[in-house]
């Protein structure tokens, strides 16, 4: 093997590594079974209008974390954008997520914010968000039952397709809640997108003499280069695909949820006058539209008379389809502590990122975990 580290997976996760590597003067070979870098952060411009669009779902790049910030600014600038969500529910738009603006309009209210938390505080009532067990649980603490009921379960249904009940509350925690007009949302120090788009920044951090990128090589399928049989054992190896799917399933499937698209071109400069729109009711079957020129804009390449759209539905992963989400279940944990055991018997194997460690990681959370992982563990080897 002519490298000192074989990375599996060019998502985020594999590429800082790489990238970490690289720069430390180790070759690194990068493989990746689709014919992209980047994973589900990869775009492109769509071909009739030029407009950027996430191949695999909007990817809003938002951080606290110094080191991390620091890092992703090698590689790119970022725009100002500031995501911001709406959401129609019985025919009526409201701000994502929920705010005083939301609470008002909901109630059909001028409710100060210490006004509001007193509704909300009895409409809680029966949960309390210390003390919550699972999403429906947290949810309610939150927001009140009849918030809950109106912008969270059944879109919470469309998107996972499991018991609320079933659900850990760190999903609903993701969302904050607020007792002013603020609308943003996420809380984090740093936010934008990057300026050149998502891959031109994971192109710059591939781009090192010591980095070899071989796109299409599929790391299970032995009549190809650097597939499992070959490698393990003979070069450090960092794996970022499904857990499960390195074990060959040995301690049955873990549960994931994956999405699928209907991207459409449509002859209006301007669909929805916003880049998210959610639909939490359950007579519209999918989650959210995205629409991508809304990301940018700054740019003044993009046409003013044609946009790019693309409608967002949500199922339970087969074999064979994309893991997007873990679904986390009780059931899942178990599994996944089984794997986690067996991990430690592969020698020289290093697991990260989403899929890896079945962990519901955000882009900056999963190249923060990368860094720690070169820092900790692989950097003095
Ligand atoms: N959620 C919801 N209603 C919304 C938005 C989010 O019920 O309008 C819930 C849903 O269960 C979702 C979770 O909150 O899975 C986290 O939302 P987020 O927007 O962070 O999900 P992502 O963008 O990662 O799909």
């Amino acid at each position: 093997m002519n490298c000192d580290l074989l990375v599996v997976g060019s998502g985020f996760f594999g590429l800082t590594i790489a990238e970490r590597a690289a720069e430390s003067g180790r070759k690194v070979t990068v493989i990746d079974r689709r014919p992209h870098i980047g994973g589900n952060a990869y775009s492109e411009a769509e071909p009739e209008t030029g407009i950027e669009v996430h191949k695999y779902g909007a990817h809003l790049f938002h951080t606290s974390n110094p080191s991390v910030w620091e890092y992703v600014n090698r590689f790119t600038t970022f725009t100002n954008y500031v995501h911001k969500v709406y959401t129609t529910h019985n025919g009526v738009v409201y701000p994502m997520p929920v705010n005083l603006g939301t609470i008002n309009q909901f109630f059909q209210a001028a409710y100060s914010p210490n006004e509001a938390r007193e509704l909300i505080a009895e409409q809680a009532g029966e949960f309390n968000a210390k003390e919550a067990k699972n999403f429906v649980e947290k949810g309610i603490a939150l927001v009140g039952r009849p918030l809950y009921e109106a912008f969270f379960r059944d879109y919470t249904a469309k998107q996972w397709q499991t018991d609320p009940a079933d659900l850990p509350a760190s999903i609903v925690s993701r969302l904050p809640v607020r007792y002013t007009y603020d609308n943003r949302y996420f809380n984090d120090t740093w936010e934008g997108l990057p300026t050149d788009g998502y891959t031109v920044w994971l192109e710059r951090m591939a781009d090192h003499p010591n980095i070899d990128v071989k796109l299409d090589i599929d790391f299970f399928d032995e009549s190809q280069p650097f597939n499992k049989r070959a490698t393990v054992g003979h070069v450090p190896i960092v794996y970022t695909g499904p857990v499960d799917r390195y074990f060959d399933y040995s301690e049955g499937e873990l549960s994931w949820r994956t999405l699928d698209f209907e991207q459409e071109v449509l002859p209006v400069g301007d669909f929805q006058g916003t880049p998210v729109m959610n639909y939490p009711d359950t007579d519209v079957p999918y989650t959210r539209i995205h629409e991508f020129r809304h990301f940018h804009p700054e740019r003044d390449s993009y046409p003013s008379d044609k946009t790019v759209i693309m409608r967002e539905f949500s199922r339970f992963a087969e074999r064979g389809d994309e893991p997007y989400y873990p679904v986390n279940t009780a059931a899942d944990r178990d599994g996944l502590l089984k794997y986690r055991e067996l991990q430690g018997g592969e020698k020289d194997v290093y697991f990260g990122g989403r899929l890896g460690t079945y962990q519901y990681l955000d882009m900056h959370m999963a190249i923060g975990s990368a860094l720690s992982m070169w820092n900790n563990k692989l950097a003095a080897q």
